[in-house]
C-alpha cells in the first residue's frame, strides 16, 4: 500500500506549527484509539499511521528532509516500526501517556513515569466588546484545572504514609493468565502495572494526586484581536508529571455583537436610515460611532445605498496600529401615514417633478425608451 502524504494523515497544512501539529496528532489518537476502537483492525492501522506522520513532522530534521525528498527521503533516519510496537510503547514514546490516561480514566498499562512530561494546554474562551478590541484589553480569566493535591503534593498517599506492594502482582506489575503451555501475560489490573498501590489514600484527592482548583489570571488582549484568535498564556496549563513543565493556556477570542456597528476587516459599518427630504436637501445626522456619536454631513441629492467614510474611526491593525475607518452606508425611508396636508404638499412637489431632477428614472426611462426602439 503506498505511504499518504503525513500532512495529509494528521490533516494539517504544510506550515502547520510545532504546536498544531501536537494538537492533530492527539486528535487523532484519541480518535483511533484501540481503547476507543476495541477489536478495530483498521483503526489500530490508523493510529499507528498517525504516529509515523507525528514522529516525523515533530521531529525538526525529519520533517525537513520529508519536506525535500518526500518518504523516500527518510530512508535511514531512525524511524520506528509502528507496526511491530503496542499502543501504549507509543504513546509513551511520545511523551502522551497521561493524556491518554486522563482521558480514558485510567493511567497506562506500563504506568512507569520514569521521564518528566510536560502538562496538557488548555483552552478557554473571552468574550470582548468592540470596545475592547479597539482599545486591547486586560481580562481576569476564571477556570478550572487539575492542579498538584496540595495535601499530599500529588503522591496520593495520605500525610506519613507510602505507596505499598501491589498485593495482585507481587510488586512486578504483570500477573499471568491462562495456564498450562499458553500463558499470557499482562499488566496487573489492581495497581495498573506500576507494581505499587495505595494503601491510605490522601483524603483530599482520594488519592488521585490531582484536585480541580479554580484558578484566575489576568490576560493581555492586544487591540485589533480577530474573532478566534487565541492569546497563549505560559504556563498556566496542567501540572506536569515527574517534575515536567506546565501546559499553556489558550484563551480564544469571542466578539459580541454590536447594537450598531458591524464589524469588516479593520473597518466598522453602520447602517443608518435618512428620510427623503435629508437626502433630497442634504442634512447632517449623528450617526453611533465606538466612541459616542459622531456627526456626518450629508450631502444634497444622497442616493440610497450611498456609503460615507468617517476616517480612523475604525479598529487598529493588530500589528502595525493603524486605523481602519467607520462606514456609513445609509438607507432612505419612505414616509408613511401622511397626513392631508402633507399628501396635498406632495402632490404640488409631484406636479412640479420632472424627469431631469431624478438621475437615475432618467436613465432608466432612457434605456426602456431605447430597448422598444430597437425591438421594433
Ligand atoms: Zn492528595
Ligand atoms: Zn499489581
Amino acid at each position: 500500500m503506498a505511504k499518504r502524504d503525513y500532512y495529509e494523515v494528521l490533516g494539517v497544512n504544510k506550515g502547520a506549527s510545532a504546536n498544531d501539529i501536537k494538537r492533530a496528532y492527539r486528535r487523532m489518537a484519541m480518535k483511533y484509539h484501540p481503547d476507543k476502537n476495541p477489536d478495530d483492525n483498521e483503526a489500530e492501522a490508523k493510529f499507528k499511521e498517525c504516529a509515523e506522520a507525528y514522529e516525523v513532522l515533530s521531529d525538526p530534521q525529519k520533517r525537513k528532509r520529508y519536506d525535500q525528498f518526500g518518504h523516500s527521503g527518510l530512508k535511514g533516519a531512525g524511524m520506528h516500526d509502528f507496526s511491530r510496537m503496542n499502543v501504549e510503547d507509543i504513546f509513551s514514546m511520545f511523551g502522551f501517556d497521561d493524556f491518554l490516561g486522563d482521558i480514558f480514566g485510567r493511567r497506562s498499562h506500563r504506568g512507569r513515569r520514569s521521564s518528566p512530561s510536560r502538562g496538557f494546554d488548555l483552552e478557554t474562551t473571552v468574550e470582548l466588546t468592540l470596545k475592547d478590541v479597539a482599545e486591547g484589553v486586560e481580562k481576569t480569566i476564571e477556570f478550572t484545572r487539575q492542579d498538584t493535591c496540595p495535601e499530599c503534593s500529588g503522591s496520593g498517599c495520605a500525610k506519613g504514609s507510602q505507596p505499598s506492594q501491589c498485593p495482585g502482582c507481587g510488586g512486578s506489575g504483570q500477573v499471568a493468565r491462562g495456564g498450562g503451555f499458553f500463558q499470557m501475560v499482562s499488566s496487573c489490573p489492581r495497581c495498573k502495572g506500576t507494581g505499587r498501590v495505595i494503601t491510605d489514600p490522601c483524603r483530599k484527592c482520594k488519592g488521585s494526586g490531582r484536585v480541580a482548583r479554580k484558578r484566575s489570571v489576568n490576560v493581555k488582549i492586544p487591540a485589533g484581536v480577530h474573532e478566534g484568535q487565541g492569546v497563549r498564556v505560559a504556563g498556566e496549563g496542567e501540572p506536569g508529571r515527574q517534575g515536567g513543565p506546565r501546559g499553556d493556556l489558550y484563551c480564544y477570542v469571542k466578539i459580541k455583537p454590536h447594537e450598531f456597528l458591524q464589524r469588516d476587516g479593520n473597518n466598522l459599518i453602520a447602517v443608518i436610515p435618512i428620510s427623503f427630504t435629508q437626502a433630497t436637501l442634504g442634512t447632517k445626522i449623528e450617526v453611533p460611532s465606538l466612541n459616542g456619536t459622531k456627526q456626518l454631513k450629508i450631502p444634497a441629492g444622497t442616493q440610497y445605498g450611498n456609503i460615507f467614510r468617517i476616517r480612523g474611526e475604525g479598529l487598529p491593525n493588530i500589528n502595525t496600529g493603524r486605523k481602519g475607518d467607520q462606514l456609513v452606508q445609509v438607507t432612505i425611508e419612505t414616509p408613511v401615514k401622511l397626513s392631508t396636508k402633507q399628501k396635498e404638499l406632495l402632490r404640488e412637489f409631484a406636479k412640479t417633478e420632472n424627469k431631469t431632477i431624478l438621475p437615475k428614472s432618467k436613465r432608466f426611462l432612457e434605456k426602456l425608451k431605447r430597448y422598444f426602439d430597437s425591438s421594433k
